[in-house]
């Protein structure tokens, strides 16, 4: 399920730190797709964990290439980062913050520590968010607003579900 919780507080919490920035929450995976489930406690990070944790940044970064490019939003600079929960609105997989001045925009992905699912569908969710967020992007420009919010992230969804079935045959 897609996160109830309306975003207001975050949204003017970041509007009064940094006046110039939109931010967007993004809500990863869709009312259809259960939000993998998350580690609870901090626990202690092995070798291997450290390691699927870098793969997935690989993973990120060359997603980010592809799908700017596919997506023709080359003249924005964007980076992604893998974030924890505490960096993540309660319930979403992901978000996006982007400033329409200097058209640069920094997409936070759920870290590989907090998903238990298999690295494969890890990755595969992963490339989900990278997309969805990066179509935020196109419609950066719209009025936003909390009636807005909920038929913006169905329509990103959508879109985003399209593209990876089309990328993917
Ligand atoms: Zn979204």
């Amino acid at each position: 399920m897609v996160s109830k919780k309306l975003p207001a507080a975050i949204h003017l919490g970041l509007a009064a730190i940094f006046p110039l920035l939109l931010a967007a929450l993004v809500h990863g995976s869709g009312s259809d797709k259960p939000k993998p489930a998350v580690n609870s406690a901090s626990r202690q990070t092995s070798p291997a964990d450290a390691e699927r944790e870098a793969v997935a940044q690989r993973f990120v970064d060359q997603s980010l290439a592809t799908w700017q490019t596919r997506l023709d939003l080359k003249d924005w600079n964007i980076k992604v980062n893998l974030v924890r929960p505490s960096a993540l609105e309660p319930k979403t997989l992901g978000n996006i913050h982007w400033d329409l001045n200097t058209k640069e925009a920094t997409i936070g992905v759920l870290s590989a520590y907090d998903y238990t699912l298999p690295t494969p569908a890890m990755l595969d969710d992963m490339e989900f968010t990278v997309v969805h967020e990066l179509i935020h992007l196109h419609l950066a420009s719209l009025p936003h607003t909390d009636a807005s919010r909920m038929p913006e992230e169905h329509a990103v969804n959508e879109i985003a579900r399209a593209l990876l079935g089309l990328a993917k045959h």
